[in-house]
């Protein structure tokens, strides 16, 4: 095991396409880094790059302090697990766990101990003997990941390995991954767009968009404070909800109107500057208003849809207005999603699609910068 440093990483394919821009980043010894964003944000470029299987266009490589940045992939100590992982359909689970080794002449005594031992690590003990045929979809997961790390690499890059399971399954396996990870030790960068494994599985969590790091820090800090509107709407499930949004002085304190509703705030001068903002809430942290739509300080949404998942009800209304699509920038556009949720109670009554209701936080509001998307503060509005 060993750390990662990228420092300036930039990747230009000949085609022109800019993939990766500047990326600074620093993972450290045995640390698991999830490496999140959307299609096409860079993700797969960086982990060949660090693989070896690109050449970067500027910036430098580090392993274990080491510049390996001009080196080829076998001379990293690198292992890499994708998306379709391919097993030799002819050998066996031993043969697969062990063909790494026999590639590196490690000697039989040493390779049937490291295979008992991964074996063991992984669950895989009973299934030596099986062809990948004769494994399920999770199972071949399994030994494609002893096959990673039988040989202990410095480094484990995972280029979105669940992403062919079934939902049950990849719940089960992330799960699973991050504790082998614990267990080994091995500094990994896990890539993925699933946000519930980034929030889940990371020590800490890079969130690329457009080749740039939008945000690093561990999970929960970024759910809680984003520092973009970017983060904020795609981190969660569903992520956090973007409204259009007026601040101003009023009294002694500021007002925020958000699509023709009034929520106070504090005494004091506002908190960032008066005009235009994209207020950010949670759907945990918007609840129904008792006086129903035209209650004071409502926002009043028409409901489009109601989920019910058992433990908890999600509600989606249509977004207020147009607003958004003139007066805010793309960083903020690509972020918006197009409705409201709300996240309430099991028990709580529901209205039907088609009615209007009136809704009001009941937590903390972030207000964006409309254009740039970068956060420019936390407010709790009394309403
Ligand atoms: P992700 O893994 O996040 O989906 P990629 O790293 O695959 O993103 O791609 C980043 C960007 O680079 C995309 O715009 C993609 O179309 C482009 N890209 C990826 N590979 C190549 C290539 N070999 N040649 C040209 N453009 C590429």
């Amino acid at each position: 095991m060993a750390t990662l440093e990228l420092q300036g990483l930039s990747k230009r394919y000949p085609d022109g396409t800019l993939a990766l821009e500047g990326l600074d980043l620093a993972v450290g010894e045995g640390e698991l880094l999830v490496l999140v964003g959307p299609s096409g944000c860079g993700k797969s470029t960086l982990l060949r790059l660090v693989a070896g299987l690109e050449v970067p266009t500027a910036g430098r490589i580090r392993i274990g302090g080491r510049d390996v940045t001009g080196l080829p992939p076998q001379a990293r100590d690198v292992a890499m697990v994708f998306q379709n992982y391919a097993l030799y359909p002819h050998l066996s689970v031993a043969g697969n766990l062990e063909f790494p080794l026999r590639m590196r002449r490690v000697p039989r005594r040493e390779r049937r101990r490291r295979v008992a031992e991964v074996a063991a690590l992984l669950g895989l003990e009973a299934l030596l003997g099986r062809r990948p045929a004769e494994l399920s979809g999770g199972q071949r997961q399994r030994v494609a990941m002893g096959r990673a790390l039988v040989r202990r690499p410095a480094l484990l890059l995972l280029d979105e390995p669940l992403s062919n399971l079934d939902a049950r399954l990849r719940v089960q396996l992330r799960a699973e991954l991050a504790a082998l990870q614990r267990r080994m030790g091995v500094t990994t960068v896990h890539v993925t767009h699933d946000q519930a494994e980034a929030m889940t599985m990371g020590h800490r969590v890079a969130v690329l968009r457009a080749g740039r790091l939008e945000q690093l820090g561990p999970p929960e800090a970024l759910y809680r404070e984003p520092a973009t509107a970017f983060v904020a709407a795609f981190l969660g499930s569903p992520g956090m909800n973007l409204l259009p949004g007026r601040l101003h002085r009023e009294g002694r304190g500021w007002a925020l109107e958000v699509a023709g509703a009034r929520w106070s705030g504090e005494e004091g001068p506002p908190p960032a500057p008066e005009g235009a903002v994209a207020v950010g809430v949670r759907p945990e942290h918007l609840h129904l208003a008792r006086g129903g739509p035209g209650s004071p300080a409502g926002l009043t949404l028409t409901v489009a849809a109601v989920e019910r998942l058992g433990h908890e009800i999600l509600l989606h209304a249509l977004a207020p207005g147009e607003a958004p699509a003139q007066a805010w920038g793309e960083a903020v556009r690509g972020a918006w999603p197009p409705t409201v949720a709300l996240r309430l109670p099991a028990r709580e009554r529901t209205p039907a699609p088609g009615d209007r209701v009136a809704v009001r936080p009941a937590g903390p509001l972030h207000l964006f910068d409309p254009l740039g998307g970068r956060r420019l503060a936390m407010v709790d509005a009394t309403v």
